[in-house]
């Protein structure tokens, strides 16, 4: 499957997730240094798109963490993607399930023997590897 479908059924998925969830999502071009946002108590998230397309999984998938996890208003934004903030390490987390759950649910048929192809598409950080080996193998034999 070309890599730019995959990406584009996955975010579908993550749009019709939020919504199940009663989570907006506002796809805004800002300019590229501007983060993303979480507004947790509105549960409303705006995606900067200035960014390569395949880079907007992740993005959208760890804001949807910090409403999911979230119950306070503070406003979180991925300033940096380490985990210096316990809330910023529990929102990749969540957002690493829901890439994977739905990136292999896009999938017809998927080799354990590499997360490669996922790592690669869904532009996820190299530092996640063994947390994608774990979480694919958990979905896969599920
Ligand atoms: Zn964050």
């Amino acid at each position: 499957m070309v890599a730019t479908m995959i990406i584009d059924d996955v975010i579908n998925d993550l749009v019709a997730f939020a919504k199940r969830h009663h989570i907006i999502i506002k796809f805004l071009k800002m300019p590229s240094g501007m983060r993303s946002l979480a507004f947790i108590k509105q549960k409303f998230i705006i995606i900067n798109t200035n960014c390569p397309e395949s880079q907007l999984p992740f993005k959208i998938a760890h804001e949807l963490g910090h409403v999911l996890l979230e119950s306070d208003d503070r406003i979180f934004h991925s300033k940096s993607m380490d985990n210096r903030f316990s809330s910023e390490g529990t929102a990749n987390d969540v957002a690493l399930h829901l890439l994977i759950k739905f990136y292999l649910d896009e999938c017809e048929e998927y080799n354990l023997n590499s997360v490669q192809p996922i790592m690669e598409q869904l532009h996820i950080a190299p530092k996640f590897l063994a947390k994608v080996q774990r979480i694919t193998k958990e979905c896969l034999t599920h």
